[in-house]
């Protein structure tokens, strides 16, 4: 039974905006946070929105000072309508949750049946009592679909209820000025450009002010009963109004059908979003239900993945698994942003959270999914380009650190363009695509050139001196460190990358197949060879005295910030220090070079990992919620048990028990990823090379076994761990030769290790 449950939810402002995110509902396209229908008093703070993945408008971001290349506009994830509106009066009087009584509530996710569920038996002021259940579906297997059932059952007395359901073109974004990461300004980004009602379906179509997109809401409420109807359209909202009369015992339903369709995929947007509500309304709800099943039951089977012995765990790997899949984008037109669907920290924006925290996930079980990413970041490799152009380089791709639509979005450039390593990211994401599935085809539709413009970004950017290649001014993963010279993992990540770009290309040339990639990129023997030699000569920060990889060249210079020392309520530090007081010192905000150890583990010795882990971990906050998994992983590696259990705990319970305080503004997806990748990279001790499938599983004293699926070439293989065995099962596919515990097995159906 996958569902987490919360009974008698609490009714404070704080819990249920961390509700609107913990149960929003969504499948990739669109995105509902899970607000009451009927709101909450005026006095309390909500951030109401509905989403669609990659619909933005461009906001202008001003600089202070103008200085060459800023970046003065941005992109921003739009809320694109409100559909959510239904208000309940039994016998003239209104429901709320804050008034008469409530004598018994729960709100439920279902991640088996993919739906949302709120009860709640409520005392109206003047003792009349109603049940009213609340189910929402995002359908996975019709996207513009969102769905709300509302059902109303008088329980102690007959008469009459009237719905009032809203259907509201006019919306706004959520602000807080005093916050960096959600938006500090508000602005009408959408203007309700047609309204209109065809067959008792109202529609509501808007244009951006900027971008020149186009949305259309469409919705139909139908209900269960005959009862008296009105449609009544207002300025920019279309409200219904539904007057019955219902007995005792006997249940009312509203299906409250909503299509969001945007001009990013309907070019014809309005008759698109006609079909799509035909379609919606073309076959029984159950059927939807049954469809949404089916999508979910195959997504759990392929990664089947399950702790035994600590029910609470197991119960927040799914919780984070079933959030990956709410959020990653089904089409070349979007990815997913670092907060999915579910609220609008970081304004809907893409990072490089995807290709080193999500995709793994999806290139191990859902393959599709996980080319998808691959040619999204295609479909912006030309913006990369201009990026480069921007930055001041000749040549090669830069990819915007954040961004929607393929344009640099970061106003900070020293915690955001200079993030280099992104573009290394995404080659090293291709890469591992192609190791997982030997997937030429990709390569040659896409990946290689992307790994060629990436290359060439490296040899522009870096320079030899004294016979290294070195790469200065550029911020590594850690966003307390900035602007610094041979940020390691930066260096190794580059180094991968040349060399990639030069096996890519060989690969295809093998294959035959590499003229396309001549064409596109003229590529020449001679500059292949010129990455290779960068790559050979790539300057690798290493310390003598400590035996360590410095995050940078000065990175041991600095003073080191003593962590006890900082008060509770001086975190996170960026939230309560001047940025330059932070860079000052020896602080890092999240995993750097240990997640460069744990990428390119064989880039170094054992040794210096260890050293490396030791030294990190004493001056990490963990501030960024990219950090406990790749601690946890690390650990693993390194036999810390304890320490990878624990790092573990915290990544996979953060959004569930809100441990960053902000999940209100959205989930934290790369930790969601990353609590996968400390299961099947960290206990499981996964590594796809070139060399093969390598597996170590262990097991954490506080478990009985714990098991995931993999998909690998062609084949699919289950791995089992238990208290007294490893268990490898081949369940599709061709033997294999693999890995486990440095030992080399075939695989042919079943090994068993004890
Ligand atoms: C982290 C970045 C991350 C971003 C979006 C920041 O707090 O430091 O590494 O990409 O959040 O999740």
């Amino acid at each position: 039974m996958l569902k987490y449950e919360i009974k008698d939810f609490p009714l404070d402002q704080d819990n249920l905006m961390l509700a609107e995110t913990l149960f929003h509902n969504a499948n990739g396209y669109l995105g509902v946070r899970s607000n009451f229908e009927e709101g909450y008093p005026e006095n309390m703070d909500s951030i109401r929105g509905e989403y669609i993945n990659g619909f933005y408008d461009f906001a202008s971001s001003p600089q202070a000072e103008k200085l060459c290349g800023l970046v003065e506009e941005k992109q921003t994830m739009l809320n694109v309508a409100d559909t959510q509106g239904i208000e309940l009066y039994i016998e003239g009087e209104r429901f709320s949750m804050f008034e008469g009584e409530v004598l018994w509530r729960t709100r439920t996710l279902d991640m088996e049946a993919g739906t949302t569920l709120r009860e709640v038996l409520w005392k109206s002021p003047k003792g009349k009592t109603v049940r009213i259940e609340i189910k929402r579906m995002a359908s996975f297997s019709l996207l513009p679909f969102f769905l709300i059932e509302y059902k109303v059952t008088p329980v102690d007395f007959s008469g009459e209820v009237k719905i009032c359901s809203t259907h509201i073109g006019k919306v706004m974004n959520y602000f807080n000025p005093n916050d960096p990461r959600v938006a500090g300004e508000s602005f009408e980004h959408l203007l309700v450009e047609s309204l209109e009602v065809i067959n008792d379906v109202s529609y509501i179509s808007s244009k951006t002010s900027k971008s020149d997109l186009c949305v259309c809401s469409a919705v139909k409420n139908v209900f269960s009963k005959e009862g008296k109807t009105e449609i009544i359209k207002e300025v920019g909202a279309v409200k219904e109004e539904y007057i019955g009369l219902i007995s005792q015992g006997e249940a009312l339903t509203l299906y409250k059908y909503t299509i969001l369709c945007d001009s990013v995929r309907y070019p014809n947007l309005s008759n698109e979003a006609k079909e799509n509500m035909e379609q919606a309304l073309s076959i029984d709800i159950n059927e939807w239900y049954e469809k949404q099943k089916a999508y979910l039951a195959s997504f759990w089977e392929n990664c089947a993945i399950d702790i035994v012995g600590e029910k609470d765990l197991n119960e927040a790997v799914h919780y984070n698994l079933y959030q990956l899949i709410q959020s990653v984008g089904k089409d070349p037109f979007s990815n997913i942003t670092a907060k999915g669907l579910s609220g609008e920290g970081y304004e809907g924006h893409y990072f490089w959270d995807t290709e080193m925290y999500m995709q793994p996930f999806f290139t191990l079980t859902a393959r599709d999914i996980a080319k998808n990413l691959i040619r999204y970041r295609y479909t912006i490799l030309d913006y990369a380009k201009e990026n480069a152009r921007i930055l001041g380089h000749k040549k090669g791709a830069a990819y915007p650190w954040r961004t929607i639509m393929g344009k640099e979005c970061s106003g900070f450039f020293p915690a955001g363009s200079a993030q280099y390593h992104i573009s290394g990211d995404v080659a090293y994401s291709i890469v591992s695509y192609y190791l997982a599935t030997k997937d030429l085809d990709l390569l040659r539709e896409c990946g290689a050139q992307v790994l060629i413009e990436t290359a060439r970004l490296w040899m522009d950017l870096g320079n030899y001196y004294r016979g290294k290649f070195h790469i200065n001014e550029v911020t590594g993963p850690d966003e307390y460190t900035c602007l610094v010279n041979n940020n390691y993992y930066t260096n190794v990540l580059a180094q991968y990358n040349l060399r990639w770009a030069v096996k890519s290309f060989n690969l295809l040339k093998e294959a035959g197949l590499v003229s396309e990639l001549i064409e596109k990129t003229q590529i020449t023997e001679e500059e292949l060879k010129e990455f290779e030699e960068a790559a050979d000569k790539m300057y690798l920060p290493y310390d003598e005295e400590t035996g360590i990889n410095p995050q940078d060249d000065s990175f041991l210079q600095k003073k080191v910030w003593d962590l006890k020392t900082i008060p509770e309520d001086k975190k996170p530090l960026l939230l309560h220090y001047h940025p330059m007081y932070i860079y000052r010192h020896q602080v890092c905000k999240q995993a750097d070079t240990v997640l460069a150890h744990f990428i390119l583990e064989d880039a170094q010795d054992l040794e210096t990992i260890r050293k490396s882990f030791a030294y990190y971990e004493k001056v990490t906050t963990h501030d960024s919620s990219l950090s406990t998994c790749i601690y946890s992983i690390v650990a693993s590696k390194l036999g810390l048990e304890d320490k990878a259990y624990e790092y573990f705990g915290e990544s996979a319970k953060l959004d569930l028990f809100n441990t960053h305080k902000n999940t209100k503004d959205g989930i934290h997806t790369a930790n969601m990823g990353g609590t996968y990748m400390s299961i099947v990279y960290g206990f499981g001790g996964l590594r796809i090379k070139e060399e093969g499938l390598f597996l170590n599983p262990h097991l954490p004293k506080q478990w009985e076994g714990y098991q995931f699926r993999i998909l690998f070439e062609d084949a699919k293989i289950n791995v089992e761990r238990t208290q007294e065995e490893c268990r490898i099962t081949l369940l599709e596919g061709s033997k294999k030769n693999i890995h486990v515990y440095g030992k080399e097995y075939c695989l042919e159906k079943e090994l068993v290790i004890y």
